[in-house]
């Protein structure tokens, strides 16, 4: 499988070639050349897979350049029930992503995607976890190491340090606001004793972090001399791997593959329901894929009426989903390369619009009929909406649902087909976020055994004024 940009850059790479690199040199997204097409009876003959043997089947199709007995032992070492037992432990133990039925409405089955019970009880962790085994074996293989830099107000960093702790040739520099995550959230990242984990909590807030990531990577000679990577959500293994799970809740979902399945998913970068296209590109029998947004309803918008609008950083709400939080959707330009008839000079001249006038406005084009012929749906709730919906699922199912899985749940009700399973991408667990679940019902939720007390643990954590030279400094200092 060869990778391409979408922007128009005619470069064919390899997976291994694309996997450590952010952005295509023209500013695109890699995107694969062509889709692997699955056949009804390949996907009967998958059905009783493993999780990891599932994984090993759908990602070997984009990664032929690594050997399929090391493909095999990476994904068997991500994809274990030690790795994902945070979350519900009756079933998470034999299954990485189990289906939790709730019940039936609108004339069909609703169920729960589980896919926050990896470490950081998130569902990034589904992704993150194979890209720490995938970068320490190709590092390994091409003698090299990796300075990952980011910048974090919490789950993408977490997810990124439990990814990476303890692996060879990595070392992760972590950028935090200093007092504006919560206690559990900082918990989470700074009790990390990993000699290759450095927390830096910086004396400002979110943007302040991230301007500093960004000084550091334009400065390119010391981005090479100090092998500086990232690990943001536009990673091509990253999107892959979500696939996975969209084929793994279909197939625990159904008994033929005759049958159509509509998923749910919370959105905030399109991550995560980009992985959904494009497993329906490969021939998964999805009737809906519903996007589903907070007050932050770029998606919702554009999914609404054709008119791609991003938002200002003043527009941008802090809400109670905050890892929906965005105004724009960086991983969406891979959708409208296909969308679009995967024509790169088209996409950069609409992505250079989205920088100088904001946005792209295809409301009136006849391009807009295909989305409706991809199955895309959309729809937004607020504050109110998610306390209204946590508190009425967990009355009537006796199940608590963290505030981004609301915001799915509450979407996906108004769009229940009669007769089409409906599975809500749950993508994280509500402990993540105890203040609006108490809000809503009253009493805090459970914790898991692992985080009872954490907040207690010693914690490793470096602080810094936001200072590019003082940051630069530190990876010298450190990265030896
Ligand atoms: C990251 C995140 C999202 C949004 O996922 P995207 O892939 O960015 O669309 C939703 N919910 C939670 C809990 C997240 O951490």
């Amino acid at each position: 499988m060869k990778y391409v940009s979408t922007r128009g850059d005619t470069a064919q790479l390899s997976f291994l070639e694309i996997l450590l690199a952010g952005l295509a040199p023209d500013g695109g997204l890699y995107m694969p050349v062509a889709y692997p097409q699955i056949s009804k009876s390949t996907l009967d003959s998958w059905r009783g897979l493993s999780y990891a043997d599932l994984a090993f089947e759908i990602l070997q199709l984009f990664s032929d350049d690594i050997p399929a007995q090391d493909l095999r032992e990476l994904t068997h070492k991500t994809y274990t029930s030690k790795v994902y037992c945070n979350g519900r432990q009756d079933d998470a133990a034999s299954d990485i992503t189990p289906i939790h039925w709730l019940g039936e409405e609108g004339g069909t089955s609703i169920g729960l995607l589980s896919l926050s019970n990896g470490p950081t009880l998130a569902f990034k962790d589904m992704a993150m976890q194979l890209l720490g085994n995938l970068f320490e074996y190709a590092l390994a293989k091409q003698n090299r190491e990796l300075n990952i830099l980011g910048a974090t107000s919490g789950d993408t960093g977490s997810a990124a340090e439990y990814a990476m702790r303890g692996k060879k040739g990595i070392r992760v520099f972590m950028l935090s606001p200093e007092g504006k995550m919560s206690a559990f959230q900082c918990a989470q990242m700074y009790s990390l004793q990993d000699p290759n984990i450095f927390n830096i909590a910086i004396k400002g807030v979110f943007d302040d972090a991230q301007d500093m990531v960004k000084a550091v990577s334009n400065d390119l000679e010391f981005k090479s001399t100090h092998k500086i990577g990232t690990v943001n959500s536009i990673n091509w293994a990253r999107v892959v791997a979500q696939v996975v799970y969209y084929f793994a809740g279909y197939l625990r979902a159904t008994k033929t593959s005759e049958e159509k399945v509509s998923f749910c998913v919370p959105s905030g970068n399109f991550g995560n329901v980009c992985a959904g296209h494009i497993a329906r590109m490969m021939g998964l029998p999805i009737q809906k894929l519903v996007v589903a947004t907070n007050e932050n309803d770029v998606l919702d918008e554009f999914f609404k009426t054709g008119h791609y609008r991003a938002r200002k950083a003043a527009e941008t709400f802090h809400t109670s989903s905050p890892s929906m939080d965005i105004s724009k959707a960086s991983n969406f330009e891979r959708f409208v390369f296909d969308w679009l008839g995967r024509d790169g000079q088209l996409v950069k001249d609409l992505f250079a619009k989205v920088e100088t006038e904001g946005g792209f406005d295809y409301s009136n084009h006849p391009a807009r009929q295909k989305i409706q012929d991809y199955g895309f749906v959309s729809g937004k709730s607020t504050h109110e909406n998610r306390l209204e919906t946590i508190k009425q699922v967990s009355r009537k199912y006796g199940v608590v649902v963290d505030t981004h899985t609301a915001d799915g749940m509450q979407v996906a009700r108004q769009n229940l087909e009669p007769g089409i399973k409906m599975l809500v991408l749950e993508t994280a667990l509500p402990v993540k976020f105890s203040e609006t679940i108490e809000l809503a019902l009253g009493f805090k939720p459970d914790r898991p055994k692992a985080f009872i007390n954490i907040e207690k643990l010693p914690q490793r954590v470096f602080a810094m004024n936001p200072d590019v030279q003082a940051i630069k400094n530190f990876i010298v200092g450190n990265a030896k």
